[in-house]
């Protein structure tokens, strides 16, 4: 049985894997290519946030009241694409959190559910005989993120003193990823 105060606090503990520089692969939704920035945890938690929500979960994070608008935002080193850091997961990352949210929340909700039910099946003879095949805790193994290979050029933006990577060879970056500041490659 679990214990009743644990019903309405879920924690989950996301193990998102970033190359040995510390960075997180992205894409940008505009144009597909792959960037990188390097990960810190607010950026974390506004990039899971919106998996959660899509599967209907409430997530609180430390920081609940923060506004939707003041998600950082980040520019395509390689096209100028201006748009939220949770909208350029790349769709292994995005996987990842979809896998993971199904396998340590809805199955063991609904593992909960039918266990509740169980009755059910017994009891509706006649016509229809309703079978519920339920077995407890078998679920598919935890999903793994990563993990991610060291690629790409490491640029370093001295207006925001921040990282990123873009792929190797790319000589036009004039623009912080960061900030949008034009820049030029030295
Ligand atoms: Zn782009
Ligand atoms: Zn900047």
């Amino acid at each position: 049985m679990q214990e009743p105060e644990s019903d309405n606090k879920v924690q989950f503990h996301l193990s998102i894997s970033a190359d040995r520089d510390k960075f997180l692969r992205r894409t940008c939704p505009a144009c597909g290519r792959d960037f990188k920035t390097q990960i810190d945890e607010a950026d974390l938690a506004w990039a899971v946030a919106p998996q959660f929500r899509r599967m209907g979960l409430e997530v609180g994070t430390q920081d609940h009241e923060t506004e939707e608008s003041s998600e950082p935002k980040l520019h395509c080193p390689y096209c100028s694409h201006n748009t939220e850091a949770s909208k350029t997961l790349t769709n292994e990352t995005i996987d990842y959190l979809q896998r993971f949210v199904m396998r340590e929340y809805i199955l063991p909700m609904t593992d909960n559910l039918f266990s509740g039910l169980d009755d059910i099946g017994s009891r509706s003879g006649g016509f229809l005989s309703i079978k519920i095949e339920h077995t407890r805790s078998i679920f598919p193994p935890r999903p793994i993120h990563g993990p991610e290979p060291p690629d790409m050029m490491i640029v370093e933006y001295l207006c925001c003193g921040k990282k990123a990577k873009v792929s190797d060879g790319w000589k036009s970056v004039d623009q912080c990823v960061f900030c949008g500041t034009s820049v030029v490659l030295q």
